[in-house]
């Protein structure tokens, strides 16, 4: 991506610090630079956000991740999602010899060491491997912003508003809407964007509650696993959905045959 950015002529600063907008210019590290549209792809405390006065906002409630790397030979070339009790432990392979740990939770204070002890298969794996880095935390909920763009600011990625990292979506939505963002600034007219953006952040958010109903429901999630061995058509069609290949609509059956399974259980 750098690569071709500098191909097409984007000057990258990289280290400057945007400090303030104004309808014409933006401030980077004491200089100004002219500009003509601002994009906002600044994160989830977004100052873009507050400055063009796009800041008001729903979210979900907050859940809390922390994650930690693990110098262990993979023992899957997938990502995985382990249920807990109270949390959920992601493992993704980083490299051959490296495996990432993240466990997100509803409590601020579930650090790594304390919720690894709801998994013991993975607590085993993990057992007398070396930590290669430092335990960070980021906090993770679904937000939607009323508006996300305002005369020439538009806002993208985190900055926009957020889907819950369960849904692993975050660059995946932020590349989605830098497209059509692109596609309306080349026809001088952002309007079209916040309808866009909406609908492209239905189906992670949709996909974000289904998977939440789960959390911290053991029973319940004893029965969906039941029910998805029960119907591995099921289970392969829901993750089409996520992927997007699915519209939500086609799912409506399947969610009648899920529902059934669910009370046969
Ligand atoms: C626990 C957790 C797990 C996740 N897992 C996944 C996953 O598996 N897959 C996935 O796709 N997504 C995942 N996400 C979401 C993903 O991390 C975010 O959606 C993504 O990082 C958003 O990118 P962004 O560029 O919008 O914002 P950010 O990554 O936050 O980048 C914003 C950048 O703007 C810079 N910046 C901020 N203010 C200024 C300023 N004033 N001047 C100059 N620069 C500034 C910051 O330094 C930063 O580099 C996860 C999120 C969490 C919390």
């Amino acid at each position: 991506m750098v690569e071709r950015a500098t191909e097409m002529g984007v000057d990258l600063l990289w280290g400057a610090v945007v400090t303030g907008i104004s309808e014409t210019a933006v401030q980077v590290s004491g200089r100004t630079v002219r500009t003509k549209w601002i994009v906002g792809a600044d994160g989830v405390n977004s100052r873009v956000r507050a400055w063009a006065k796009l800041q008001a906002h729903s979210h979900s409630r907050l859940r809390y991740a922390f994650r930690r790397h693990y110098r262990v030979r993979p023992w899957s070339s997938r990502m995985e999602i382990h249920w807990g009790k109270s949390s959920q432990a992601y493992t993704s392979p980083v490299n051959d010899a490296e495996v990432c740990i993240a466990v997100a939770s509803r409590d601020p204070a579930l650090r790594l060491d304390n919720a690894l002890e709801e998994f013991p298969e993975l607590n085993r794996r993990l057992q007398g491997a070396e930590i290669s880095s430092t335990e960070r935390g980021a906090v993770s909920a679904n937000r939607k912003l009323k508006r996300v763009w305002r005369n020439n600011v538009a806002l993208i990625g985190d900055a926009s508003g957020t889907v819950d990292a369960i849904t692993g979506e975050g660059l995946g939505l932020a590349f989605h809407q830098a497209l059509i963002l692109a596609e309306c600034m080349k026809a001088g007219d952002l309007r079209p964007y916040q309808a866009a953006h909406r609908k492209l952040a239905l189906r992670p958010s949709l996909m974000a509650r289904l998977m939440l109903t789960l959390d911290r429901r053991p029973a319940l999630q004893r029965r969906t696993l039941q029910v998805f061995r029960r119907h591995p058509q099921l289970f392969e069609r829901l993750l089409a959905l996520h992927v997007g290949e699915l519209s939500p609509y086609d799912l409506a059956r399947d969610g009648v045959t899920l529902g059934w399974g669910l009370l046969r259980a």
